[in-house]
């Protein structure tokens, strides 16, 4: 325990507070249902009473893409948006833009305007729909020069506008998209757009051509990306979290000494939530559900301290804001509550870290869930047929969805011991994979395996439902009706690994349909085509297939038979983004050209290297100025302590042992630190800096932090100045 906690203690003033506020409520002081006020701070125009039943038909033209957005629509529009913002006490906008930070970005401006000499709220159709932030200081990958830094955003209609509640005010915060001058990506946004409609493109023709249905009114017409993002995070007590500046500079503790209980008791998963917490997640909920976001599970997880969040699904592009919002609302409310909210994948070394499943499916309210079997024989064959396509689709672009995912945190988490690792592997369960061996082996369906397998009648539905196993272990499981990429992290932003996943998808599609086309031209039945598309794709996908331990030592070396990409480190997996001929896919699509691919590959080169910087000087630091003193102090204490007992004529064994082995300890540490520094001190922000860190000085610092860890389990609690593990796990 650290001396803060335990003064407070001695002195009575230690306590765990827990905060109150206030529920919504109606005139009478009662509380109000949540579906009573869900989505309050979410324009929804249709509900507008300034817009005509005209204007609110165009505006549904307008996001279904059958009309283009006119000056005079867009006018109507700010209209109706700034009046329902004044009216909720809304006083500024804001065009809200995810940069190629992973972060959200927003510049203020107040609906205030003066003319005449009078004070008035307005809010113009250019003001609604673009902005020009000055775009000098974002990432953008050497794309421009500063001078003509010129960046605009625009507005993304298909995400909600909403309000930002503060403490003393609210912002009306427009989702935009963000290019630069030239019209190249300098966002997230962007190129997941652009994935979302190649994707559904793709999906309905592949849906049109398979269907058998002539008629132009039965046509399907779109297909939507479906995403829920299971959020994982830690708390820490604010007034710890600041007394330790590793975790305030990088999110995470750089070193640390385990404590005696970890999660080895598997108690704290899915256990009784401690009241402080449980006060959060409820202030938490009814942000936003304000919000309108629809967070639906919460508990404890793993490790002491870790906890998720979860809503439900939405469709691809809402989703990715609203992830955006969770994790900024999460730690907002943390602060109000004493709390420090750490989205880092890894702030503890040797207990779970945290991710983010990225759960992701297809389908259109027309064609239900691609990837749900059904109780109809054709239907389930399309299944059978996108899992197979899903399958390929990881065969072939397996390494790209490993780069998406690449970060300096999420290093510390892929490949670890307890999380998925950096081979991306695919999970379809024993059952959907014996059906699809069968296939593979040319045969309809196995009678020894599974009985009569009648692709009718709910068979196939209830086997897959029933036998979904839970391989926690997978980075890309099947789970029932959708898959979970489960290797994503938890600070990421999720747009990154949909865009890739939309783009690999739609490459096989593209193919698929190609060839569909020209099947059924010859001739062949729908079925047929779909049967040997399935036994095809299957056959040449499999070996990315495994439904094993993934946190296996075998199951890398089987990998490595397999000849699956393992990209252990960022620094690996980021030189693929440079590498053209492994993302042709991504251009051909449309979803980046080659500049956009370069800036990112620049931007995440550079922050890479930036963020282990960062790290590694917060690590020297705080061996200069507080290890290294405390260690020496103890020194003192334990070398005064063994001259006194010599001069009583008595053997100081113990302190002699003890002093031996710190001070051992504390050389080795000093001159690591020495030799981290110099090789610091010569870092640049290229690829090859960016593997030398990886290579030799991440390793380096870790060896530090063993030795700090070392230094901190045998100095006197007294004279360690920093709050440890027990402080920062379980002071709740
Ligand atoms: P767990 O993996 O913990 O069992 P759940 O079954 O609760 O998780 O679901 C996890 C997430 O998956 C939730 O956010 C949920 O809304 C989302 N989800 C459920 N069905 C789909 C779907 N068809 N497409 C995308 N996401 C889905
Ligand atoms: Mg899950």
């Amino acid at each position: 325990m650290t001396k803060a906690v335990r003064v407070q203690a001695k002195m009575g003033t230690f306590k765990i507070p827990t905060r109150k506020f206030e529920v919504p409520c109606d005139v009478n002081g009662n509380p109000l249902r949540v579906s009573e006020y869900f989505g309050e701070n979410v324009f929804d125009f249709s509900k507008s009473e300034i817009l005509t039943k005209q204007d609110k038909a165009d505006i549904q033209d307008v996001l279904l893409k059958k009309k283009k957005l006119t000056k005079e629509m867009a006018d109507k529009f700010a209209n109706a948006v700034l009046n329902w913002a004044t009216s909720k006490g809304a006083t500024h906008f804001t065009h809200w833009f995810q940069p190629m930070t992973g972060a959200t970005a927003e510049k203020h401006d107040a609906f205030l305007s003066i003319e005449n000499g009078q004070p008035i709220e307005k809010l113009s159709a250019s003001q609604l729909t673009q902005g020009e932030p000055d775009a000098s200081s974002f990432p953008h990958g050497g794309s421009r020069s500063t001078f003509e830094a010129r960046g605009y955003t625009s507005w993304d209609l298909t995400s909600p506008i909403f309000l930002k509640s503060h403490e003393n005010g609210k912002t009306l915060t427009i989702p935009t998209a963000f290019v630069s001058y030239l019209g190249d990506a300098l966002d997230i946004k962007t190129p997941l757009l652009r994935s979302i409609t190649q994707l559904s493109n793709a999906a309905t023709k592949f849906l049109n051509l398979t269907s058998g249905k002539s008629r132009e009114e039965d046509k399907f017409t779109h297909v939507d990306v479906s995403c829920g993002c299971e959020q994982e995070y830690f708390l820490v007590d604010k007034a710890l979290f600041f007394e330790r500046p590793d975790l305030v500079m990088g999110g995470r503790t750089l070193f640390g000494a385990g404590t005696s209980r970890n999660q080895q008791l598997e108690d704290h998963y899915f256990g009784t939530v401690p009241e402080r917490v449980m006060a959060f997640m409820q202030e938490v909920e009814v942000e936003l559900y304000r919000l309108g976001i629809p967070a639906k599970t919460r508990h404890n997880e793993v490790a002491p301290g870790q906890f998720e969040i979860a809503p439900i699904f939405n469709s691809g592009n809402v989703a990715v804001d609203q992830n955006q919002m969770v994790m900024s609302v999460l730690q907002s409310v943390a602060i109000k509550h004493e709390f420090v909210c750490l989205l880092h994948e890894k702030p503890f070394a040797g207990i779970n870290g945290s991710g983010k499943h990225l759960n992701w499916s297809m389908g259109s309210s027309k064609a239900g869930n691609l990837l749900e079997p059904t109780d109809s024989p054709h239907t389930n064959y399309r299944f059978l047929a996108t899992v197979a396509i899903i399958c390929e689709a990881l065969n072939r672009h397996g390494g790209s969805l490993r780069t998406a995912i690449a970060s300096h945190s999420n290093d510390h988490r892929l490949g670890a011991n307890e999380a998925p690792p950096s081979i991306i592997s695919i999970f379809l369960g024993d059952t959907l994979t014996k059906i699809l061996e069968a296939y593979a082996a040319g045969k309809k369906y196995t009678e020894e395996d599974l009985g009569f397998l009648d692709l009718g009648a709910d068979q196939l539905a209830r086997l897959v439902r029933d036998n979904t196993d839970r391989n926690r272990t997978s980075p890309f499981a099947f789970t029932g009706n959708k898959f979970e990429f489960r290797a994503v992290g938890s600070s990421q932003n999720v747009g990154i690994p949909m865009t890739i996943l939309n783009g690999a998808v739609t490459d096989v599609l593209n193919d698929m349909n190609e060839r569909i086309e020209k099947e059924l031209g010859e001739g062949k039945e729908v079925n047929e085509v779909l049967i040997d598309i399935t036994r095809d794709l299957y056959n040449n996908a499999k070996k990315v297939v495994f439904n094993g331990d993934g946190y296996s030592k075998e199951w890398e070396e089987e990998a490595e038979k397999r000849g699956l990409p393992n990209l252990r480190t960022s620094a690996d997996a980021l030189k693929l983004i440079a590498d053209s001929k492994k993302n042709t896919f991504l251009t051909k699509l449309g979803i980046y050209s080659e500049n956009e691919l370069t800036m990112r590959f620049n931007v995440r080169v550079e922050r890479y290297c930036k963020h282990r910087i960062i790290e590694f000087r917060t690590l020297v630091n705080l061996i200069h100025k507080d290890i290294l003193p405390a260690t020496i102090e103890y020194k003192g204490v334990l070398a005064n302590s063994i001259d006194e007992q010599k001069d009583v004529g008595i053997e100081a064994k113990v302190d002699t042992i003890l002093l031996k082995q710190i001070n051992d300890k504390t050389t080795s540490l000093y001159e690591k630190t020495e030799k981290l520094m110099k090789e610091v001190e010569k870092l640049g922000e290229e690829i090859q800096d960016a593997e030398k860190i990886a290579n030799e000085l991440l390793p380096l610092s870790e060896e530090m932090a063993e030795d700090i860890a070392f230094l901190e389990e045998n100095v006197a609690e007294d004279h360690w100045p920093l709050p440890t593990y027990y402080d920062l796990l379980f002071v709740r």
